[in-house]
């Protein structure tokens, strides 16, 4: 969709996205003013903050100052704290022998998390019950961090029993001189500390509640010297509803729709102007709630093989619209979905008067939703959906696991969702999608076709 596009050559990450010299140099070749990092890769590197000042393009998102702060989780929970924001117990250093995590941890009481400081996208995040289990995880978390992120700095924090994950957006000026927030996005939908649907409001934050984190994320954000679009997250206790500063995210984050869609708000362009324009195009009281958003992560897995990531070319894509629906991809027929890259492909977000109405339209738009050539988390979706407790908002971190999801969904692939599958076909109710190529139909022995409403039955 952009007007011009540069191709980075090579395949992997450190040569393309993650390469910050040939970002820039492309960037300059063309002459642009200024570089959105988007919300992966350097998105919240202050190297390449730092780079692109030195280059004189304006890096759209906070000062490399900034980042070096938020980057450090243990650097902005000591600063968090400092300026009365609650925190879970934490070690306020890293640690760096297994005999002093031990020790922490019994001061602190288990279960414990053991999490770099530097790291993100839940990955190096081990959990704790006792000390055979800090033992074993203590090793690896350090070998995942230096892997990962490239720092040995590990930490240990208290692990609160199935909370929700409850983060609010917030925008400041480029002199930091003015905040805004637009409410708060509910992530408790998670999959190994990995999002997977979220959504606007949370049913369990009124207007009273939406004012004091909103206060505590402000807060926070200004104490780091913030500037442009971030996301300061916490955790709310299930049993006392208590929220606790997790960390923060500089950057537009994935989930940033269900944002735009109840709110009016591009947020995108609005990051463009803070930082064309430093001042923040509108005021708090501007700020209009209406509805309920949800958007699913449409991942390149396989939810019947344990979320295994999936490659392939997309045979056939139909991509669900009408009212209230939107979908961000840039999925087309005929492209390879290859292994080098992250496992999104699409985010399917429907908005609607309420959470009923929106969970609705997701459904209906999951049921459109077909992609051919690849697995994808679909069906994980429609099953999380349709979810009693998740239709009277009630879940939590704890709530995927609870589900035992990917053993029903395969115990059901393997013996009943065949069984009717094959008595259907026999009937001709039935067609499989590829019938004329033996090797895709090895691939994907079932892949159907409903001859009544020509609906794919996908997944199976
Ligand atoms: P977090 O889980 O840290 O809050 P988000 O949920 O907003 O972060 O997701 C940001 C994510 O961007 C990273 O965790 C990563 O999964 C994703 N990402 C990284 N590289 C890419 C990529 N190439 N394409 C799409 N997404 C990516
Ligand atoms: P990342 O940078 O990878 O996003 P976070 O610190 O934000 O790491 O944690 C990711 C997820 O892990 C959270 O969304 C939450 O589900 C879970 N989590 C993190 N800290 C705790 C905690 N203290 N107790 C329980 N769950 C936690
Ligand atoms: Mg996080």
């Amino acid at each position: 969709m952009a007007d011009r596009a540069i191709r980075l050559p090579g395949y992997f990450p450190g040569e393309t996205y993650l390469n910050a010299k040939r970002i820039i140099e492309a960037a300059k070749s063309v002459d642009c003013d200024a570089i959105h990092p988007g919300y992966g890769f350097l998105a919240e590197s202050s190297d390449f903050s730092r780079a692109c000042r030195e280059n004189g393009l304006k890096f759209i998102g906070p000062t490399p100052e900034t980042l070096v702060i938020s980057g450090n989780k243990l650097a902005c929970k000591k600063l968090a704290e400092s300026k009365g924001v609650p925190v879970v117990p934490y070690s306020h250093e890293a640690v760096s022998s297994i005999e002093e995590a031990i020790r922490f941890s019994k001061e602190i009481g288990f279960p414990v998390l053991l999490k770099s400081a530097f790291g993100g996208g839940g990955r190096g995040i081990r959990d704790a019950r006792n000390e055979d289990e800090l033992r074993q995880g203590f090793e690896s978390a350090k070998r995942e961090a230096q892997s990962s992120f490239g720092r040995f700095s590990i930490f240990i924090e208290k692990k609160l029993v199935n909370p929700r994950h409850i983060e609010v957006q917030i925008i400041a000026s480029d002199d930091s001189n003015e905040f805004v927030h637009l409410g708060e996005r509910d992530c408790s939908i998670q999959r190994r500390y990995q999002k997977l649907i979220e959504m606007s409001p949370s049913p369990v934050v009124d207007e009273d509640i939406r004012k004091k984190i909103s206060t505590l994320a402000v807060t926070t954000a200004k104490a780091t010297g913030y500037s442009n679009a971030g996301t300061v997250e916490f955790l709310r206790d299930s049993e006392t509803g208590n929220f606790y500063f997790m960390e923060i995210n500089s950057r537009l984050q994935v989930e940033h729709p269900v944002t735009e869609l109840v709110t009016g708000v591009d947020l995108v362009a609005t990051q463009i102007r803070i930082a064309s324009e430093n001042k923040l195009p509108f005021r708090q009281r501007d700020v209009k709630f209406q509805g309920c958003a949800i958007e699913c992560r449409i991942n390149a897995e396989d939810p019947f093989l344990n979320f295994a990531p999936t490659t392939g070319k997309i045979d056939f894509l139909n991509l669900p619209g009408g009212p209230g629906i939107r979908v961000d991809t840039a999925l087309q027929r005929g492209i390879e979905i290859s292994p080098y890259y992250d496992s999104l492909v699409a985010k399917l977000i429907a908005v609607g008067r309420n959470f009923e109405e929106a969970r609705k339209r997701v459904l209906i738009a999951l049921d459109e939703f077909s992609i051919v050539g690849i697995k994808t988390t679909v069906p994980f979706h429609r099953a999380v959906l349709k979810d009693e407790r998740f239709s009277r908002g009630e879940f939590d971190t704890g709530f995927v696991q609870s589900l035992g999801l990917s053993e029903r969904i395969h115990s059901k692939f393997d013996n009943d969702y065949f069984i009717i599958a094959a008595l259907l076909l026999s009937k001709n109710q039935f067609s499989t999608m590829i019938e004329n190529s033996t090797e895709e139909r090895e691939r994907r022995p079932a892949w159907l076709i409903d001859n009544r409403n020509g609906r794919f039955i996908d997944g199976i």
